[in-house]
């Protein structure tokens, strides 16, 4: 047993950046509670932690209140992609207002430190760019992506009166496009898509003119800032916007794709989805002040570890 071992709780911790979290925790030597439905998680991404005595899995709908015992809350529970969010937007919304109040009682219960994946969707489709924590968003409040956006803001808002009200010690983080190994083939985001598309050699779609952007940061940076967040001064809630500023289009993302693969796909263009943010950077001068923390992997290193992760998903299939 290490001398700082902590007791931590994980939620949604069978998904894509959950489970990197879990293992990021476990080789740590921290006791770990992993809780998830099995939405969008799956068994696969944390079968190698099943059986290690310090790992403890949940299957739990956070929808639902849960009495535990822990000294930290990573609360991630959520889909992620649109379509998998826009599935069933009420479930969506449920998880993050009701969800997370559940976990923030559990905090406020215990004296847990607790921390919330946020998102740069509270941003919107922003009319300031890069953003910085200062911009309030520019959000539809009844669109497609509302269920998200608007449940990401008010879990926000929910940390905040918790911290204010209740004096639970909180940390927000504000987390933009990330990609990487365990990410769902299906999901429909955009690393993920393209990445199938181009290793089987079918049509590319891009939505859109492709001029839109986003800025991809890699897993292991991402779990990185979470850990430092989780970490950081007792002063510093934050939000903190935690991504990587390498901005791209999604057209030249197709094209760097179909090259680091080598692929025999085209690129054809289909429609650009309600309330698509036309452009998304983060800011990370707060990161990098409060927490020292930068991404570190260049984007083409990190979309061939992805590229290699796919090609063994895609060989067992
Ligand atoms: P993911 O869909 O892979 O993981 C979400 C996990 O939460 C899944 O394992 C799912 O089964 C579980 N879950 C969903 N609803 C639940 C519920 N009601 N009860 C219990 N478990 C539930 O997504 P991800 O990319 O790993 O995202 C993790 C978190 O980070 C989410 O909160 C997401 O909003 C946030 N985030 C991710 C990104 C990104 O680019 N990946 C960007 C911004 C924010
Ligand atoms: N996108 C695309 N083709 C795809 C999937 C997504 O052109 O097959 C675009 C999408 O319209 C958006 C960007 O890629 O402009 C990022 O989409 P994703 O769903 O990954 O993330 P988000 O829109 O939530 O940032």
């Amino acid at each position: 047993m290490i001398h700082d071992q902590k007791r931590i709780l994980v939620t949604g911790g069978a998904g894509f950046l959950g489970s990197h979290l879990c293992d990021r925790l476990i080789e740590e030597g921290h006791d770990l509670i992993c809780l998830d439905n099995f939405f969008t998680g799956t068994k696969r991404n944390i079968l190698h932690l099943t059986g290690i005595p310090n790992f403890e899995l949940l299957r739990h709908d956070l929808v639902h209140p849960i009495f535990l015992e822990v000294d930290e809350i990573y609360n991630l529970a959520c889909p992620a992609s649109p379509i998998h969010y826009q599935y069933n937007p009420v479930k969506t919304v449920k998880t993050n207002v009701m969800g997370t109040i559940n976990m923030l009682g559990v905090a406020k219960r215990v004296k847990a430190k607790i921390l919330q994946a946020s998102t740069s969707e509270v941003y919107g489709n922003p009319t300031v760019h890069p953003q910085d924590e200062t911009y309030w968003g520019n959000v539809n409040t009844i669109g497609p992506r509302s269920c998200y956006d608007e449940g990401k803001r008010c879990a926000e808002t929910l940390f905040f009166d918790y911290h204010r009200q209740n004096k639970v010690n909180i940390r927000v983080v504000r987390i933009f496009n990330t990609y990487g190994p365990r990410m769902h083939p299906n999901d429909g985001r955009v690393v993920s898509n393209f990445v199938v598309q181009a290793l089987t050699n079918r049509d590319i779609t891009v939505y859109g003119d492709g001029s839109q952007t986003r800025s991809f940061c890699y897993v292991d940076d991402m779990i990185e800032g979470l850990i430092r967040m989780m970490n950081g001064p007792d002063d510093f809630t934050g939000p903190v916007n935690l991504g990587n500023p390498a901005e791209s289009t999604i057209l030249d993302l197709a094209e760097m794709i179909i090259r680091l693969t080598g692929s025999r796909s085209r690129i054809i263009f289909k429609p650009l989805p309600q309330d698509d943010p036309l452009q998304r950077r983060p800011d990370i001068t707060l990161a990098k002040k409060k927490l020292e923390w930068a991404p570190v992997m260049e984007i083409e290193q990190g979309l061939m570890k992805t590229v290699e992760y796919f090609r063994g998903v895609l060989e067992k299939k």
